[in-house]
């Protein structure tokens, strides 16, 4: 069936506006219904209007320059441009004009199409605008950010790079991170961002140490979030911060917390001084009177071989004992530098023990030990952990002067948290803590005793702290004290 087309109804009903022009002056000749709806002018006025009648001046779109694309279309084809209409009211209106020379009735004619993108336009505009946002954004942002591919080398990196690290963005982009970073880091970093694009949407964080243009190395805390199938970022992308002052203060605090550790340790030996030459005094005592009576032995001619042998063994044994409690002390007060390392909990307590047992034998107490049957593996300066077992243990066995006999007791023990630390309590049966305000026992300078520094609580507290733990006291079931440590288990050993 053939079906007339009347090419007047297409026009008419079109969706786009349509204007046909006179190719030499631009005129209007006919416009379409779409094209009053558009400019807001009815069709008999648009006939006799020109394009610069209808057009937005100020946004430099006249007279003139409609012509201009119409010559254009005419002499090289077909164009395409923006063009903002300007409507009788006022309001103006970004439209796309698709302009094409075409015969009708035996005339050359350039034929306008029309199109409203108002909604394009302010996609457009929202977009720009978001962009210029996060610019902005992270143009401020004072962490360093960047875009690795996986094998390190900087595909994007922010400005602000500058303020972090010195360089221009241009002077890092296209360079591997490595070239930049400590050897020993760069050899533990690759092996993580190696293990970390095998793992889509997987995090990681990382610290190293960075060379800044200046030269001067740095440590950056940073993390790193694969988002190498992300269609937007294609990359590894890296934030990071330099903490290197942050990391110098607390070196200087652990440093501090040594000296006066050290110092404490000294002090605590010379308070010490009775228990310990009370404590020499019975191994001493007992090779003099193995000794003496080997000699009266001797002097009546009653020392045979085995005798004295026997006498020998005895006083070794002794000599021995007395060794290990100079052993102990020295031990306790050796100046160690700082140093970090994996231990387990019950090491650090049986290594103090002997040495929380000379006083407590010398004052009658006993003590008793309620450890893990399993390791508890914690990241600390053993030294350091020592010193808070034995300052708080020391003050537990000082409170209980006053306590009966039978009742001397102090316990140490250990156990296990949900949260993944170990917690260390030393219980006495002394005289309690002080009833008003407790916690100002871990004040500096708070003592109840007169020749109390009231440093050694104070000073085990920051200890504890700088490991990442906590220090607290509560009252004991006993009427005495209980103090209480947490430590956090190192990575890998929160098995609770
Ligand atoms: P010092 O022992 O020199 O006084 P500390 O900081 O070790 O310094 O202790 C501060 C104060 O905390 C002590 O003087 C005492 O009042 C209180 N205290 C510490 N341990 C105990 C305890 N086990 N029982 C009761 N009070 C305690």
């Amino acid at each position: 069936m053939h079906v007339a087309t009347n090419y007047q109804d297409v026009f008419d009903h079109a969706n786009d506006a349509i204007f046909i022009h006179d190719e030499a002056s631009g005129a209007i000749l006919d416009a379409n219904r779409m094209a009053a709806r558009i400019t807001g002018f009815p069709v008999p006025l648009l006939r006799k209007m020109r394009v610069g009648d209808i057009s937005a001046r100020d946004r430099g779109c006249d007279g003139l320059g409609a012509l201009a694309h119409i010559h254009r279309a005419v002499d090289e084809g077909p164009q395409i441009f923006e063009w903002w209409l300007r409507q009788p009211d006022g309001s103006e209106l970004p439209t796309e004009v698709n302009l094409k020379r075409i015969i009708t009735d035996g005339h050359p004619r350039v034929i306008a199409l029309v199109r409203d993108i108002r909604d394009r336009k302010q996609a457009e505009e929202r977009l720009v605008a978001r962009e210029a946002y996060y610019r902005r954004l992270i143009a401020n942002i004072s962490d360093g950010i960047a875009i690795l591919d996986r094998c390190g080398v900087v595909r994007w990196v922010g400005p602000s790079i500058r303020k972090v690290l010195g360089f221009r963005e241009r002077e890092v982009r296209g360079r591997s991170i490595f070239s930049r970073i400590d050897q020993e880091d760069a050899a533990r970093l690759a092996g993580q961002l190696e293990a970390l694009a095998r793992s889509e949407g997987g995090e990681a964080n990382f610290c190293c140490r960075i060379q800044h243009r200046d030269g001067s190395w740095r440590i950056h805390e940073g993390s790193c979030v694969n988002l190498l199938e992300d269609d937007c970022v294609g990359g590894l992308l890296v934030t990071f911060r330099d903490v290197t002052s942050r990391i110098e203060a607390e070196e200087r605090v652990r440093q501090r917390d040594l000296e006066l550790s050290h110092m404490a340790r000294l002090s605590t030996t010379g308070e010490m001084a009775s228990a310990l030459a009370h404590e020499l005094n019975q191994p001493f005592f007992a090779i003099m009177n193995f000794v003496g009576g080997a000699v009266r032995r001797a002097q009546a001619g009653r020392l045979d071989g085995d005798a004295l042998l026997e006498v020998l063994e005895n006083t070794k044994v002794q000599a021995e004992r007395a060794g290990r409690i100079i052993r102990t002390v020295r031990n306790f007060t050796r100046k160690s530098s700082y140093h970090r390392e994996t231990v387990d909990i019950r090491k650090i307590i049986e290594e103090i023990a002997p040495f929380i047992e000379i006083e407590a034998r010398s004052r009658r107490i006993r003590v008793r030990y309620r450890l893990l049957r399993e390791p508890a593996l914690v990241d600390c300066d053993w030294v350091l952990i020592e010193q808070v077992i034995a300052n708080i243990a020391r003050n537990g066995i000082e409170a209980m002067s006053d306590t009966s006999q039978e009742l001397r007791q102090l316990t140490i023990a250990t156990h296990l948290t949900a949260a993944g630390t170990v917690n260390v309590s030393i219980e006495d049966r002394g005289h309690g803590l002080p009833r008003a305000n407790p916690d100002r026992i871990f004040d500096a300078f708070f003592t109840t005793k007169k020749e109390g520094l009231g440093i050694g609580l104070s000073l085990c507290r920051s200890i504890v702290d700088s490991h990442g733990g906590h220090l607290w006291a509560t009252q004991g079931g006993g009427g005495g004290a209980k103090f209480h440590f947490s430590l956090p288990l190192a990575s890998g050993d929160a098995h609770v």
